[in-house]
């Protein structure tokens, strides 16, 4: 069989990763209707924690621009290779001490979970004379493996970064607990939005709790339906990762 570029892309894994971009976008489009959202409201953030460089250069052809690392290391490693202007997320749990790192590396860092982070992410900011944008990642089923503030801790935060000028909250995020049906994790997205609706009138300064990063490969749909503006997608567009 004769190939030629076509079998040299298949080689690196990355030949379909356009064709599973439009299914991601279709699906969103459809979850969307069914909830009489307009589309446009979601982003897609492609979640590329140990996948390569040619794997995200593909899914940024495919129209990603929005990529989420969990590192930060590795988000500098790739992002010195990747040349496209794209807008990158820290979505891993992030130590105080890689407060600077992170800030210089990404543009938003979604996993703001202590106030301690949040001082030290406005410390920063404010050395460098501009605004680091965060959400506040909640940890919505108080699981002891996982990072994010549990419900009761969120107002506290929020007025905390309320009075740091260099810190800019403008979402919440999440990783529910995975259940075999994708239905049983509806009340979780639920009761992430309703922390938004309650908190955003508040009116906290520097708090605009726009964003609800929530759903992944598994929900992402469900997620749609309860609100979320931005879908955190990893396997469905790149496949499975490495080990
Ligand atoms: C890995 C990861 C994702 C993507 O997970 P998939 O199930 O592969 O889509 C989303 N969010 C966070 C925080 C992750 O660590």
């Amino acid at each position: 069989m004769i190939c030629g570029a076509r079998c040299d892309k298949q080689k690196n894994g990355v030949v379909d990763i356009k064709a599973k971009y439009v299914v991601i976008m279709e699906r969103i489009g459809e979850a969307a209707a069914k909830s009489g959202r307009d589309p446009k409201q979601i982003k897609l953030l492609a979640a590329s924690k140990s996948q390569t460089v040619a794997k995200i250069e593909a899914a940024v052809e495919a129209g990603v621009r929005l990529i989420g690392e969990n590192y930060v290391r590795e988000a500098m490693d790739k992002k010195k290779l990747i040349r496209e202007p794209l807008e990158w997320h820290m979505i891993g749990h992030l130590q105080r001490n890689k407060a600077r790192a992170a800030i210089e590396t990404f543009d938003l860092i979604q996993s703001l979970d202590s106030m301690e982070l949040a001082r030290q992410l406005d410390r920063e900011g404010q050395k460098r004379g501009k605004k680091v944008r965060a959400f506040v990642e909640v940890n919505l089923a108080k699981e002891e493996t996982k990072s994010g503030v549990v419900q009761e801790e969120l107002l506290p935060l929020l007025e905390v970064a309320g009075e740091l000028s260099s810190l800019s909250v403008e979402g919440l995020m999440a990783v529910p607990p995975f259940r075999e049906n994708p239905q049983d994790v509806r009340p979780f997205f639920r009761a992430l939005r309703q922390l938004q609706v309650k908190f955003s009138g508040l009116r906290i300064p520097n708090v605009e709790l726009r964003e609800l990063s929530m759903g992944m490969t598994h929900d992402y749909t469900i997620a749609i339906e309860e609100g979320s503006t931005m879908v955190r997608i990893g396997t469905a567009l790149f496949g499975p990762r490495k080990a």
